[in-house]
């Protein structure tokens, strides 16, 4: 096993909200020193269908063309992952084109993740609220939001199409309107346990996410709390996940991000590349 810099997980303007060109991402990547670099850009069909192409689409055929163009130039240089991120929602259809997307462009890596309830994005603070009988509009339990986006994770690691890494579990939390937003394992023990056991019995690696955007502490998604509950479980592939949308957040906070998988007792971080699961030593 041996030392290298991974960031697995990266957006580019393929992406409906990415800044930086997926050259630009590569060139400062390779710049920073990045052995394994991973592009997953976004594939959110339940958006795509509710609110059009500016939410939801990559053009998958545009994407993958220039992409696997770019990773043949990186070759001997920078092994770099095409790869893709998948929403997943319970929508059949949803469903059926992320299967197609898979069988289509064998992608080097899959992140299965969520960002919706209902094809509303948590970040449009829409899956917090509700209306009463009477139309007023008010602010869901915490509890109750959380329990079912977790649910949604659970359901989420029993698609049929084949993925790798389990994507920022308790995403809705950097947008909740929570005075405390944590998504903690005491709080959700049952819920976390069910899925940290099915993550570990699929053989599937479960992400570290640093883009707390704005957050003032340092949190990750998944949370150091229940990546300590997965350790303990059995659990030992993560892997390092910046999430960039543009050239400055490459690599962010990873050294945090080691340190703090180190004290919980983690050697190496795992990458997926076509398959196969590359050891990586932290
Ligand atoms: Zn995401
Ligand atoms: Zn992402």
């Amino acid at each position: 096993m041996q030392k290298f810099l991974t960031d697995v997980h990266n957006h580019s303007t393929f992406s409906f909200d990415g800044v930086s060109t997926l050259s630009q991402m590569l060139q400062t990547a390779q710049t920073k020193g990045v052995a394994f670099y991973g592009v997953s850009e976004h594939f959110d069909f339940d958006m795509l269908f509710a609110h059009g192409r500016a939410h939801g689409g990559t053009n998958a055929e545009e994407y993958f063309h220039f992409a696997r163009h770019l990773q043949e130039d990186y070759e001997g240089v920078m092994n770099v992952m095409i790869g893709v991120e998948l929403g997943f929602s319970p929508d059949p259809r949803v469903l059926k084109r992320n299967q197609e997307i898979v069988e289509k462009y064998r992608p080097d890596f899959v992140v299965n993740s969520i960002h919706c309830l209902r094809a509303e994005d948590y970040y449009s603070q829409i899956p917090f609220r509700e209306k009463t009988c009477e139309g007023v509009d008010i602010l869901r339990p915490k509890k109750e939001v959380y329990k079912e986006y977790l649910a949604l994770v659970r359901n989420s690691l029993d698609v049929s199409y084949d993925y790798d890494i389990v994507g920022h579990i308790g995403y809705p939390s950097r947008y909740a309107p929570y005075k405390d937003k944590k998504m903690s394992y005491a709080e959700f023990a049952k819920e976390y346990d069910d899925i940290l056991g099915t993550v570990i019995a699929k053989n599937k690696i479960l992400e570290v996410n640093a883009s707390n955007n704005g957050a003032s502490e340092f949190v990750t998604f998944v949370g150091e709390d229940v990546l300590r509950r997965y350790y303990e479980m059995g659990g030992r592939q993560v892997s390092y996940a910046s999430d960039a949308h543009s050239t400055d957040s490459i690599l962010r906070k990873r050294d945090e991000v080691v340190e703090m998988l180190k004290n919980i007792g983690f050697t190496y971080i795992t990458v997926p590349r076509r398959g196969e699961y590359i050891k990586v030593e932290i």
